[in-house]
């Protein structure tokens, strides 16, 4: 509607509509007209909307829309940094609708010289323009995880007497999948080829496959499709083979052979076995990353690697005292019944304001219902928290009476992401030397797929923990996954704990854990370096000691 000069009152209505609507807990298609009719913002025209919604799919305000606006001005529409105002005028002024157009009119200045765009705006649309074009056919684990393991189930339906293996990206949990990948081992190669050609979901193309190697794409979803054959006494070592990284591969196990050279003997018939001849500990598939894990495992020092169910609370949560969708009570209750012994609530603070941070009168009114929440859910405890923005000097959002009254701080950056390194990484540190935080919230503010990560010196902070006592979030959210898990084992090193956080803005959220357990494992995290692995007495001691120590 903004692209087409549609009535601003028309457009904000619509705004406020879906704004209510999404806060809200039911899907819409079950409410009735009388029920939407009481939703904040939606009136009889949006009710309408909706009821066309329901019948058809679409309504026709949306399809005259649509009908006006070619397909690639909707994918620039996605692209970070252009709002509709600005891609109206790239329309208008330069005939550009699609994203093509539009990195060919950057690469020529030609965007530069727009009123209101300039340099460095052009600069930013080529940066996520080539973001985006290094991203296409790319999914987020947590995304295509259904879909790959029904494709699994599939397989094995389909060929009941063959080995099937996820191999892969996928079968190594990696946070970002651009394919399914199966081994599947049968005596009859041609009759499993010819069975796989039979399955509809599938687009074979047979002029990229090979004799051993069938790839095509899932016609729902364009997801690539790899499927290796080979025969049953192959099975074991080309399983291992496909599920390692390259580096993993070329990792030395001695003088004079790497962990490929050693599969490629073909000297044994599972996995434990090929570990064990070849002197090393077994290597837990998720850790095949050429990482140091084959160091690790020659010295007998890979961990045992923490568990979804060694968790014992839920840190880093939002209510509607901020912007959540679900109540205080309903986070606690909701985290009690699924077993844990403790929810730490962070919400927004007051800095925050685009996510209606909490002023100091509302803090108050959040600890006091708090402390009456823990009197009836005994022996179960809410934590009193806050997820305190990080300013651009690096300070902590509230003065220290109030930073004083908190049991834990998680400290993150939300505002200001485009410093340098020295500046994004000074500001981190100074607000990790602040004694009242406690954890150091998504390190980099990446949005995988979406938006990359404000650099910072990862060493440099992470030493910084250590030195202050920081706990640092894995944010378990799968657009996040930050921090890295590439650096886990770089943080364990110098002594510093993490805390496996969901971030959740709604009670399902809490389901995201799995996913920061996933990225843990692979940088080699355990049970006792897992801050939220600690009991609900233990986390209390834990916050109150540090507390204590605050001069
Ligand atoms: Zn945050
Ligand atoms: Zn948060």
């Amino acid at each position: 509607m903004e692209l087409h000069d549609e009535n601003p009152f028309k457009i904000r209505s619509y705004q406020s509509a879906l704004t209510s609507l999404e806060r809200g807990d039911q899907d819409i298609m079950d409410l009735s007209d009388t029920e939407l009719g009481q939703i904040n913002g939606v009136g009889k025209s949006i009710i309408e909307a909706i009821q066309c919604l329901k019948s058809t799919e679409t309504f026709p305000a949306l399809d005259s829309l649509l009908e006006k606006t070619p397909t690639g001005i909707l994918e620039i529409l996605q692209i970070k940094g252009l709002g509709p105002k600005k891609v109206k005028t790239l329309w208008e002024e330069l005939g550009i609708t699609s994203t093509h157009e539009l990195m060919e009119a950057c690469q020529s200045g030609k965007v530069a010289q727009i009123k209101g765009f300039g340099q460095k705006t052009q600069d930013t649309i080529i940066q996520n323009l080539e973001f985006k074009a290094s991203n296409a056919g790319k999914w987020l684990f947590a995304d295509i995880e259904e879909i790959i393991l029904s494709l699994e189930s599939t397989l094995k339906d389909l060929l009941p007497n063959a080995q099937i293996a996820l191999v892969g990206d996928f079968a190594r949990k990696m946070e970002i999948i651009s394919n399914a990948e199966f081994l599947v081992a049968s005596a009859d190669l041609e009759a499993l080829k010819s069975s796989l050609k039979t399955l509809e979901s599938i687009d074979w193309n047979l002029s990229i496959s090979g004799p051993k190697t069938l790839r095509g794409k899932t016609q729902d979803q364009d997801l690539s499709l790899v499927v290796h054959l080979c025969s049953v006494t192959d099975f074991a070592w080309k399983k291992l083979s496909f599920t390692a990284s390259k580096m993993h591969l070329v990792s030395l196990v001695d003088e004079n052979e790497s962990i490929g050279e050693k599969l490629s003997k073909k000297d044994f018939s599972t996995e434990e076995e090929f570990f064990s001849k070849n002197g090393l500990q077994f290597i837990p598939t998720e850790m095949r990353e050429g990482f140091g894990e084959v160091e690790l495992a020659k010295e007998n020092k890979i961990p045992e690697l923490l568990q979804d169910n060694d968790l014992k609370g839920i840190l880093h949560n939002h209510s509607t005292y901020s912007d959540g969708k679900h109540s205080l009570r309903q986070m606690a209750e909701y985290c009690k019944s699924l077993g844990y012994e403790y929810l730490g609530i962070s919400d927004h603070s007051r800095t925050a304001s685009y996510a209606g941070g909490l002023d100091i009168e509302k803090v108050w009114k959040q600890q006091a219902e708090i402390d009456a929440l823990n009197l009836e859910l005994a022996p179960f405890k809410i934590f009193k928290g806050i997820e305190s923005d990080i300013l651009g000097d690096g300070s902590l959002d509230y003065p220290t009476e109030v930073l004083a009254s908190f049991d834990f701080i998680v400290a993150s950056v939300h505002s200001i992401l485009n410093m340098d390194v020295t500046r994004a990484t000074d500001r981190l540190i100074r607000a990790i030397a602040n004694p009242y935080t406690t954890i150091l919230g998504h390190p980099t503010g990446r949005l995988l797929l979406r938006r990359e990560g404000y650099p910072i010196d990862h060493r440099a902070v992470i030493e910084a923990c250590a030195a202050n006592n920081v706990v640092i979030e894995i944010n378990a959210n799968p657009w996040r996954l930050d921090l890295d898990w590439r650096w886990i084992r770089y943080a364990l090193d110098q002594g510093v704990k993490l805390s496996i956080n969901p971030d959740a803005h709604e009670m399902e959220g809490y389901s995201d854990m799995k996913y920061g357990v996933l990225v843990g494992r692979k940088g080699g995290l355990t049970k006792e370096m897992t801050l939220n692995a600690l009991n609900g007495k233990e986390i209390d001691a834990y916050f109150a000691q540090r507390k204590a120590k605050i001069q």
